[in-house]
């Protein structure tokens, strides 16, 4: 008999999925250049060059053993130095090996993350919608509850009065995404000395840490005029999760890793920790090629302009044709207010024009809709005249 929770999860949809296979059915039908598919978020800029190269010589060189091994639990070595080494020219840390924990993505190091921190059913994560809907999944797999706080749909920066209210002795994390899947949004540095400041009081009041969470697979993708204020500089008992599936183009080689900065409360105790949770969620060694490939290639990005000319170009046309958006300052998505208010109902009109877009109640913010502009810059396009025709039929 299979187990009752996990079938009842199987029959939940993902609306993104689903969306998804609706567009390759359509694409069947009415062929895939009259198509416009903005549910995913894979990158589309390929690797760059460097990453294949490398990938290729260390295939010829190296000792089979060296390249398909396992490796230990933390990851390799010397790919764990080079990025702390590239961490401290960037961020002006004092990083080495012993504060870097290598993952399966930064799927694995949140559900990491979760499991390290958590002591069971009562304990909570706190994060703040709209956000990226596997949160639910990892906090289920980790035992804990996901405590959502509704969005200031105004900005999407944090809300910090509902915060405030809900932190309770039962927080053991507050789990940030900047920049935002799905809101694009960049938390400004005002936000995170708020969001340190509060916690800090917190901390005391409760006597014991609660940790800030921060889930960066989109650090690297942030546009002119904006900054991502690096976190550990504003609060200790910080975690850092990080990706290489967007910065490098390379989600399928499911590399990531934890930052657990030397000055975090439990750091004697961290690493070994996370291993301890890695075993118990069954995640054992990342994958040993890519490791070393992105211990090589750990200052170089893909073409990232090309989401700054999506973004620009999408951006400003929706709202010259009268949508209502807070400007993105990163990552490639727009959230842009629904013209109805079932953003479900909204997403179905757009579909007679065959325009793919998610609902935002998959991410906690219902009246919103999720756009991903991860794509060539012709399908916008020739996409723009339909948004056009969409706004054209709520005057
Ligand atoms: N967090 C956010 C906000 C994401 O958007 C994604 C993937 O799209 C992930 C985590 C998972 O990333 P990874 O492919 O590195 O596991």
């Amino acid at each position: 008999m299979l187990s009752k929770e996990v079938l009842e999860l199987s029959k939940q949809h993902s609306v993104i999925r689903d969306i998804f296979e609706f567009g390759m059915q359509r694409a069947r039908e009415v062929g895939a250049e009259n198509v416009f598919d903005f549910s995913i978020g894979n990158p589309s800029v390929p690797a760059p060059k460097e990453v294949d190269e490398t990938a290729r010589r260390l295939l010829d060189e190296l000792d089979p053993v060296d390249v398909h091994g396992y490796t230990s639990n933390a990851g390799i070595l010397e790919v764990r130095e080079a990025i702390a080494n590239s961490l401290n020219r960037r961020f002006h840390t004092n990083y080495t090996a012993a504060n870097i924990f290598m993952t399966i993505g930064a799927a694995a190091a949140l559900g990491i993350c979760f499991k390290s921190l958590v002591d069971g059913p009562d304990d909570e994560v706190i994060t703040f919608a709209p956000y990226f809907p596997e949160y639910q999944v990892y906090a289920e797999g980790a035992g804990c509850k996901l405590i959502v706080i509704p969005a200031d749909t105004s900005s999407f920066q944090i809300n910090f009065e509902e915060l405030e209210k809900t932190i309770s002795k039962n927080t053991k994390a507050v789990l940030i995404n900047s920049p935002n899947n799905p809101s694009g949004v960049v938390y400004s540095e005002e936000t995170i000395k708020k969001l340190a400041a509060l916690l800090e009081k917190k901390q005391k009041e409760y006597g014991h840490s609660i940790y800030i969470i921060t889930d960066e697979p989109y650090r690297e993708i942030v546009y002119d005029g904006f900054e991502v204020p690096y976190v550990p500089h504003y609060y200790k008992n910080t975690l850092v999760g990080y990706s290489f599936s967007k910065s490098l183009s390379i989600p399928g080689e499911r590399v990531g890793y934890i930052v657990a900065p030397t000055e975090a409360e439990d750091f004697e105790n961290l690493l070994p920790v996370f291993i301890a949770s890695g075993r118990l969620l069954s995640y054992v060694s990342v994958p040993t090629l890519y490791q070393k490939v992105v211990g090589e290639c750990v200052d170089l990005t893909s073409d990232l302009s090309i989401y700054q000319k999506n973004k620009d170009l999408f951006y400003n046309a929706l709202i010259d044709m009268g949508y209502e958006c807070v400007e993105p300052g990163g990552a490639f998505y727009l959230f842009p207010k629904a013209l109805e208010e079932d953003a479900n109902a909204f997403c179905e009109r757009a579909k007679k024009y065959d325009l793919l877009i998610v609902p935002g109640d998959s991410f906690g913010c219902p009246g919103h809709v999720r756009i991903s502009y991860c794509v060539p810059t012709e399908r916008i396009e020739k996409a723009l005249p339909l948004f056009k025709k969409l706004m054209d039929e709520y005057k």
